[in-house]
């Protein structure tokens, strides 16, 4: 079974096949970071401009690599939403236009059920199992049962993780996405600078991270209005330190409440390298719990996440006609 996937959700043009659900066999991505890096931040129109140049390019790359024809292909996977309507749509349509092209089954993806299943790419899926999502747009706790069955018990409330990294990294002039950028200066600091934890109401699963994000601000701000110097680095790390400990603390409560056998870290902010040793470090001597983290490029936005996900649902039989539109608002659940 081959799957092709298509993302275009956000500022990454990407195109994946991937063989039996689980393997990869071509996965190109082409990213837009650079020309939207000046406005320090992805801007809808040319992220959508983008994703037109790119889509067949990308698509013929992946094709190429894998040295396949569409013929080869057994459906078409596309991430259907949430996402920049203008963006998602370049993929929905692409998609669309191909499987009515070549006469192939058309399914349409929830991107965070992508990012979850990019762990499939890895290992085995094992249910129960907990996901750990921290992403630009989402801070999610995830419980599966069974392939497809998402329940979030938990969710911020306010900034997504990798929103609050963004921000933060903008206070201190560093270019956008700032989340790498912070994390590399995190390890070159001390978590001197005392910073907020939002652990919220006692036993809730959600996040806050708007709190943590305007003390930085203001912390910034005093320290200019004082004519004091703060260590960059310092902030860096006292932030992460904070954004760490209530994400490692809250998911290690979760994963002994819903007594899950395993943990699966997603979402672009997985990337970072602190919170990767943390869960590492945490799940260490706990060896009823396997914690799956993917390589960094899957972290990331891919289209091979996608077709993870349209592997599933191909099996399950759930396929959607040409009447399919991008849906910004999508829910998560897929179920069946
Ligand atoms: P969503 O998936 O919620 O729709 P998105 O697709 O824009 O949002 P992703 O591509 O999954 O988000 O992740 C991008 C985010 O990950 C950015 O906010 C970026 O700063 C953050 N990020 C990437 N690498 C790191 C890192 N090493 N440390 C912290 N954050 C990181
Ligand atoms: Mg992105
Ligand atoms: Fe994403």
């Amino acid at each position: 079974q081959y799957i092709l996937g298509i993302e275009t959700s956000c500022d990454e043009t990407a195109v994946a096949i991937i063989k039996n659900g689980r393997e990869i066999i071509a996965n190109v991505v082409a990213s837009q970071i650079e020309s939207h890096k000046r406005f320090g931040g992805v801007v809808p129109e040319i992220a959508s401009r983008h994703h037109v140049e790119q889509m067949t390019i990308v698509l013929e790359e992946a094709l190429n690599k894998a040295s396949m024809t569409m013929n080869d292909i057994d459906a078409v996977a596309v991430t259907e939403g949430p996402g920049l309507v203008g963006a998602l749509l370049v993929g929905v349509n692409a998609a669309k236009a191909i499987a009515f092209a070549h006469q192939k089954p058309l399914i349409g993806v929830h991107h965070i059920a992508g990012h979850i299943y990019a762990n499939r790419l890895i290992k085995e899926m094992t249910f129960p199992a907990l996901a750990l999502v921290v992403s630009g747009g989402h801070t999610e706790l995830v419980y599966m049962k069974a392939h497809g069955d998402f329940e979030v018990i938990g969710e911020t409330r306010d900034d997504a993780a990798g929103e609050a990294y963004d921000k933060v990294a903008r206070v201190l002039n560093m270019p956008y996405p700032g989340g790498p950028h912070i994390d590399r200066l995190a390890h070159e600091g001390e978590a001197t600078i005392k910073l907020p934890r939002a652990w919220l109401e006692e036993g809730s699963f959600d996040f806050s991270f708007s709190g943590l994000k305007s003390a930085v601000i203001n912390t910034v701000h005093n320290a200019e209005q004082r004519g004091e110097t703060i260590l960059p680095e310092d902030l860096a790390a006292s932030f992460q330190e904070s954004v760490i400990e209530v994400l490692v603390t809250k998911t290690l409560k979760a994963v002994e409440a819903y007594d899950v056998k395993q943990l699966l870290l997603a979402g672009g902010v997985a990337a970072n390298k602190g919170l990767r040793e943390a869960l590492t470090e945490t799940f260490k001597n706990k060896e009823e719990i396997d914690l799956v983290i993917p390589p960094l490029h899957l972290c990331t936005d891919n289209a091979a996440m996608i077709a993870a996900v349209g592997a599933i649902m191909f099996e399950k039989g759930m396929f959607s006609d040409m009447s399919m539109n991008a849906n910004p608002g999508l829910d998560i659940q897929f179920q069946q």
